[in-house]
């Protein structure tokens, strides 16, 4: 692999960046640079040596081939240094070499731009897999720690749904959650005014917007989907919010800023609060990005618990097994693969909305602090479940469903998804097990939610719950009846009449309906952010 010094670059055209594909020179200013990361041809501008300005004491820069790692780190607000790895292989061992360029801006401005631009380029153009350097400075992985542990067909899905409008509409229709954001940030002004915010999985970037909105001294957009082209042209159509926000295309795990953040603010929740394993790319914003002891909006989520009794939905749910049952079904008896088919049934978790008199005890809770948790953290949830039986019942499973805090310095702000509440396009979740358990009133039933994520961005849940032993003997602490699932959160059964929600498999694209609600409705029909009322028309649900 060939690689050497080169004399350099400064002024006029000031502040090139140069990259060497294939062994041949390019280079490109930040406007084409800007404008090259638009658009997806990856056809750099070529520039010949001969064209090369004389070497200047401003400038050193290094050329290298493709397969090196680029980092740029910043000095000082004008001053940067970009980091090139290179590798070379001998017969046995294999040295690597790390060289900076140093560059220097005339202004802040013009170094956040060239930032920006790098790091548009690096993720439009080589997707972002440039690498990361190590603690010990030697490198480096040319995988992400996103890339490390999501299956690619899995991502690349995920993406495709986020880029599309139709799914980020959903999202804005959902009232309850984009007016209690909107709310949210808004009445913490104070904690936005002057600050320099991070919105982490921007999609269509109404959360930048909406701290522009409350004064934000500048916002970064990072969104890796498709979606960030889109906002970009909303954002720009916005022109008084528009000059504080830039787009920077890409993965949080993988993009670099030019600074960093006062607060962050993200939409991280799928269902169940950690369906999709977005809240770990949330922490890891908020440990590349985030100064030490920064805000982030949510600032902490709790999965909510309790055991319920529905026998409608028991019956439904073993019913659909039913069709196994069949011995002749065109003269081929099906009835081998009944259990299976049931088994499968119950794997799945259940979305709708249940009225919360289906509770047969009061419900715990299960903490998770977004600025405190660890990554690694996220990736096993033991949940210990305790509850006393309010009534005597049958008890067919476990009703879940969870809320975040905005912990704002002026106003504290609860966005909540529990039965009875204003409906969000999260619903709630029940895990039905295929044995209900019979409780008496204030006898215990305890368990356990052991939740291990995959690499499908989601969870397996494992479900254990017992009757523990009730009346004369119960000092024994005895276990009546216990009851066990298996889950994937990933295939969960949406049972609701309106549009479906997050496509996971391809079989099963959601169905846009239109409805009356979608229709503007009259200003003195309009309630404030986040008060929105709990009507069935609060949002064209989509669940996540
Ligand atoms: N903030 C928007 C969108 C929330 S949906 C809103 O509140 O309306 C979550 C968005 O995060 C999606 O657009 C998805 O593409 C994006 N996203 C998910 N994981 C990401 C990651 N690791 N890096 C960057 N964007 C990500």
């Amino acid at each position: 692999m060939s690689s050497r010094w080169f004399p350099c670059l400064s002024s006029p055209p000031p502040h090139l960046l140069l990259l060497v594909r294939q062994q041949s020179l390019v280079s490109a200013s930040i406007p084409e640079l800007l404008s090259f990361s638009s658009s997806t041809n990856q056809n750099l501008p070529r520039l010949s040596t001969s064209t090369l300005v004389p070497p200047s004491n401003d400038v050193n820069v290094y050329i290298t081939t493709w397969s090196v790692v680029f980092q740029l780190f910043k000095l000082g607000p004008v001053e940067s240094v970009c980091i090139t790895v290179d590798s070379e292989t001998s017969s046995k061992k294999e040295k690597s070499y790390s060289r900076g360029i140093t560059i220097r801006f005339r202004t802040e401005d013009e170094s956040k731009a060239f930032h920006c631009a790098f790091e548009q380029w690096k993720n439009e153009v080589i997707g972002g897999s440039a690498g990361e350097c190590l603690e010990n400075g030697s490198l480096l992985t040319s995988r992400s720690k996103f890339d490390n542990k999501i299956e690619a067909a899995s991502a690349k899905m995920y993406f495709h749904y986020y880029g599309q409008l139709l799914h980020q509409q959903n999202m804005l229709q959902d009232y309850v959650r984009t007016g209690t954001y909107c709310a949210a940030v808004i009445e913490n002004r104070a904690d936005f005014i002057g600050r320099v915010v991070v919105d982490v999985g921007a999609g269509s970037g109404i959360l930048s917007l909406f701290a522009a909105q409350a004064g934000a001294k500048h916002v970064y957009a990072v969104e890796a989907s498709e979606m960030a082209e889109y906002a970009r042209r909303l954002i720009a159509g916005n022109p008084s919010l528009a000059q504080r926000i830039t787009v920077v295309k890409g993965k949080v795990e993988e993009v670099e800023l030019p600074e960093k953040a006062d607060i962050l603010i993200s939409e991280p929740m799928g269902t169940l609060l950690v369906n999709e394993r977005m809240l770990e790319s949330y922490v890891i914003a908020r440990d590349r990005f985030l100064v030490p002891k920064g805000k982030m909006f949510p600032t902490m989520g709790r999965i909510h618990m309790a055991p319920f009794s529905d026998e409608y939905l028991y019956v439904e749910v073993a019913n659909k097994a039913l069709f196994w049952q069949q011995h002749n079904y065109y003269g081929v008896d099906l009835t081998p693969l009944y259990g299976p088919a049931f088994q499968g049934y119950f794997s799945q978790p259940v979305v709708d909305a249940f009225d919360p008199r289906l509770l047969v005890a009061p419900a715990t809770f299960h903490t998770i602090d977004f600025t405190s948790i660890k990554e690694e953290d996220l990736y096993e949830i033991d949940i210990p479940l305790s509850f006393i039986a309010s009534v005597g019942t049958r008890v067919h499973g476990l009703a879940c469903w969870f809320d975040v805090l905005f912990n704002g310095s002026t106003v504290q702000r609860w966005l909540t998804t529990a039965p009875g509440a204003p409906t969000t396009h999260w619903y709630q979740l029940r895990c039905v097990l295929s044995q209900p358990m019979y409780v008496m009133a204030g006898q215990e039933i305890t368990g356990r939610l052991h939740m291990v994520a995959h690499n499908a961005q989601s969870y397996t849940m494992y479900l254990t719950m017992s009757a523990k032993m009730w009346g004369a003997g119960a000092e024994q602490g005895g276990i009546l009846q216990t009851s066990s699932c298996k889950l994937d959160l990933k295939e969960p059964y949406y049972r609701m009449s309106q549009p479906q929600a997050y496509a996971w498999s391809q079989d099963q694209q959601p169905h846009q309906l239109v409805h009356a609600q979608d229709i503007p409705i009259q200003s003195q029909d309009v309630v404030g952010p986040g008060l929105t009322p709990p009507s069935q028309n609060s949002a064209a649900p989509l669940n996540r």
